[in-house]
């Protein structure tokens, strides 16, 4: 399941300012309470993991995308405008003597890859009975199809005898019990990998009880993403000084623990532009797949050695690995690079959690 959200870029010389963030009075009261009420405290569990850090680097001046020089100043559109596109953009080419047709096409061409992607989807994966419900020899009663499942339901009529009730639900795929990780990283992930290099940020989580399969599900996702960013990266935008950048984090009992970090505390924070910050937060360069591995499996590592009780505890956190694609601003390695896009993935505490002491308030779930 995904979430992805592209940002409007500024225009003209509000080339470095921020993107205009909702008043105060717009935003969850979550939020809100974060700087007002408590600014060394952070409501545990709700995050705006697309504020982090994190304006998006304006436009790209990728050369040969665009016919003629530095056309950063052409105003990107959210996704969540519903107007026209193409005319806003028309107008501000013109008012700038830009030659619009390529520039058009260009933009076009970029919104149409961004498009082309669901902004949710929501994909189920049946697991396959484990061992203790085969032990107990319970029944199966799922039945999967293209894109519904069917619960079959046994009831008791009045007079004791058993009927099956079923219940279809629809989601926008529905994978079976004999779907590899690969098959679910095709439906899933790797169509929204391109559109990271677009100015877009997207997360892929995974919802359900403990033991219904999250980790197991989540876990191969990340490296399998990270192999075709870097593919991306070192083919298709060669030498245009894109850099992929890793973390990964753990939310427990309202705390936060960097897991490459040896499990440091991290502090969540709104700066003066209500931008959600983890302070303290280690990112890690990574240019090849190795390195990747090497540092998931780090982080995988101390989530479970972390805690007592590993299996337990860790069905109490939420882990969070974030692929960052950053760029230097005019191409220019000395500055600071800036988010182009990003790829979250939050291993969620089981759903059966919402009712945990630490995480109860109605608010926070
Ligand atoms: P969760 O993270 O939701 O608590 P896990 O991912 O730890 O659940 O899965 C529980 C157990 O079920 C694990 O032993 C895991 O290997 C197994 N499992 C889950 N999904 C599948 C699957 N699709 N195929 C085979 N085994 C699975
Ligand atoms: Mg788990």
């Amino acid at each position: 399941m995904y979430r992805n959200v592209q940002r409007g870029s500024n225009t003209g010389n509000d080339y470095f300012t921020e993107p205009t963030t909702p008043p105060v009075s717009s935003r969850p009261p979550s939020q809100r309470r974060n700087g007002e009420d408590s600014p060394g405290e952070f409501s545990p569990g709700l995050l705006d993991l697309h504020s982090f850090d994190t304006e998006l680097l304006p436009e790209m001046q990728i050369p040969n995308l665009y016919d003629a020089p530095l056309y950063n100043h052409v105003r990107g559109r959210s996704l969540d405008d519903s107007e026209p596109y193409i005319s806003n953009n028309k107008q501000t080419g013109k008012a700038r003597g830009v030659p619009e047709n390529s520039l058009l096409k260009s933009f076009a061409a970029d919104r149409e890859k961004v498009n082309s992607v669901a902004k949710i989807k929501v994909v189920v994966r049946k697991r396959p009975l484990n061992k203790k419900e085969l032990a107990k020899n319970e029944e199966d009663i799922i039945e999967t199809l293209s894109n519904s499942l069917v619960v079959h339901e046994t009831k008791l009529k009045v007079d004791l005898t058993e009927y099956v009730e079923k219940h279809e639900f629809v989601f926008d795929a529905v994978l079976n019990e004999e779907v590899s990780n690969d098959e679910v990283y095709r439906e899933t992930v790797e169509p929204i990998v391109p559109i990271i290099f677009q100015r877009t940020k997207a997360t892929c989580f995974a919802y359900g009880q403990t033991g219904s399969g999250k980790t197991f599900t989540m876990k191969p996702l990340p490296l399998k993403a990270s192999r075709d960013i870097l593919r991306l990266m070192h083919h298709t935008y060669r030498n245009q000084g894109f850099q992929l950048f890793v973390s990964f984090f753990e939310i427990y009992g309202g705390k936060l623990f960097d897991l490459l970090s040896d499990r440091k505390k991290l502090f969540m924070r709104e700066d003066g532009k209500q931008q959600v910050c983890i302070v303290g937060l280690q990112e890690y360069r990574a240019s090849d797949v190795e390195t990747i591995k090497d540092l998931i499996e780090k982080g995988n590592a101390t989530r479970s050695t972390g805690t007592t009780g590993a299996n337990e505890e860790s069905s109490r956190s939420h882990a969070i690995l974030q692929l960052a694609i950053k760029r230097s601003v005019d191409g220019n390695e000395s500055k600071p690079p800036r988010v182009v896009g990003k790829l979250s993935f939050i291993d969620l505490a089981g759903s059966e959690r919402g009712a945990d002491t630490t995480d109860n308030d109605k608010q926070t779930r």
